[in-house]
């Protein structure tokens, strides 16, 4: 067993913290005040090829595997939650569903402009009817005169407002659901009867785009089947929900651990009582808590992006590793923010953006309870 990153993995953690440092570190309050990440850093994340971290070279992908998009997207949970996000979407479930479901074709088609960025990339299962219960979908998808037609709306879609690329997936048959009753789709804007409807203000994630769309009567051609296969799509989003979650818990390691250390800086710093809040041992078991839960969940990481990189099976080890890591991520924000005192409560602190952002892991791509779901279920299977 080697517990080694391999170096040029390292070297690819190293330029993102640079980036995140220099670059993105300083807009962290512009983005909190405009609830926008600027164009011209997009540009340059396209540029840099962070939006196709994972994905081959011959899609224009930067070939780092999903254990190298996981050591990013750590790095990149250590600024505003916008940033993970908006990689985490357009990668983890947009791009790739298109990746795992798509024909070659397909795949030729897209991914070279959403590696680069050119494009942006959002995946939309969700409705107001069917959450947790995804297969329960009521947007429907008919054939008609060589193409389909899509009716329905998506809520609650990160990246949907500004999205050039949806995946999305509909009912083609209803009475099946799961099980060959829904497909997915690759809509671009601008397709007759497909609009953004309603942008949501949310808790936290500012920065974060997240929306409705509204298909009405929206035509897609044959070609933008989802790997050309009717009732296939279910599947599809399963397995980009599982590299999903492994990311989406690389970055809540990243915030924890940047979190931390500012509790770590701030204890040493703050005195009271004539001596630094650190020297007293109700301090020092939240920073030791915290530090042993973020070492569990970035080895909980690292083992299921490695298994996916060799190809095995990890949706056992997926849901486990976003149950943990986002609950341990609520559990360590939420004592930072204790030793910080009022100063962890005040809107300029990085900590009270923190709290907020934190409270959306345990929720979307599946609930702390729809995580428990699955794990039981692979032990009661096996
Ligand atoms: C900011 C944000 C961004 C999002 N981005 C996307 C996106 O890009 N694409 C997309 O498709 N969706 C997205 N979602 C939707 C997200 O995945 C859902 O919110 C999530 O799956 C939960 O569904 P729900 O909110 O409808 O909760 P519900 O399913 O209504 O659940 C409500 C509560 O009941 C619990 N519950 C439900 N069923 C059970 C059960 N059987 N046993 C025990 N407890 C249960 C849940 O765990 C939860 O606590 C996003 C949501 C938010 C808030």
């Amino acid at each position: 067993m080697d517990f080694e990153v391999p170096e040029e993995l390292r070297l690819l953690a190293r330029t993102v913290r640079d980036f995140v440092e220099t670059r993105l570190r300083p807009l962290e309050q512009q983005v909190e005040e405009s609830d926008k990440i600027p164009p011209e850093v997009l540009r340059e994340m396209g540029e840099l090829g962070f939006f196709g971290l994972p994905f081959p070279e011959e899609y224009g992908g930067a070939a780092a595997g999903d254990l190298g998009y996981c050591l990013a997207l750590e790095q990149f949970g250590r600024t505003s939650a916008a940033f993970s996000n908006i990689v985490g979407a357009h990668t983890s479930i947009g791009s790739m569903s298109i990746f795992l479901g798509g024909t070659e074709e397909q795949k030729r088609k897209y991914l070279p402009d959403l590696c680069a960025g050119k494009r942006i990339a959002a995946f939309s299962l969700t409705e107001p009817s069917s959450g947790s219960d995804a297969a329960s979908i009521q947007t429907t998808a008919t054939y008609r005169n060589g193409c389909w037609i899509v009716n329905g709306t998506k809520i609650w879609v990160t990246n949907g407002p500004i999205a050039d690329v949806v995946v999305m997936y509909a009912a083609n048959d209803r009475a099946k659901g799961a099980r060959g009753g829904i497909t997915g789709f690759i809509v671009e804007k601008g397709f007759k009867g497909f609009r953004v409807g309603k942008v949501d203000e949310k808790m936290g994630l500012r920065g974060s785009y997240t929306g409705e769309l509204v298909f009405e009567d929206c035509e897609v051609p044959e070609a933008n089947v989802l790997g050309g296969q009717v009732g296939a799509g279910f599947r599809t989003a399963l397995g980009a929900l599982d590299i999903g979650r492994i990311s989406l818990a690389a970055g809540a390691v990243g915030s924890s651990e940047f979190l931390l250390e500012l509790a770590v800086a701030h204890s040493k710093r703050r005195q009271q009582f004539g001596k630094p809040i650190a020297s007293n041992q109700a301090i020092q078991w939240m920073l030791a808590d915290s530090a042993v839960e973020i070492h569990a969940a970035r080895l909980m990481v690292y083992d299921a992006a490695w298994k996916m990189d060799q190809g095995k099976r990890a949706s056992l080890e997926a849901a486990m590793t976003k149950v943990y890591a986002s609950e341990m991520a609520s559990r360590v924000v939420d004592r930072v923010l204790q030793i910080h005192g009022g100063m962890g409560y005040m809107k300029d602190s990085p900590v009270e953006r923190a709290y907020r952002d934190a409270r959306i892991l345990r929720i979307y791509e599946g609930t702390s309870e729809v995580q428990r779901m699955i794990i039981a279920e692979e032990l009661l299977k096996q």
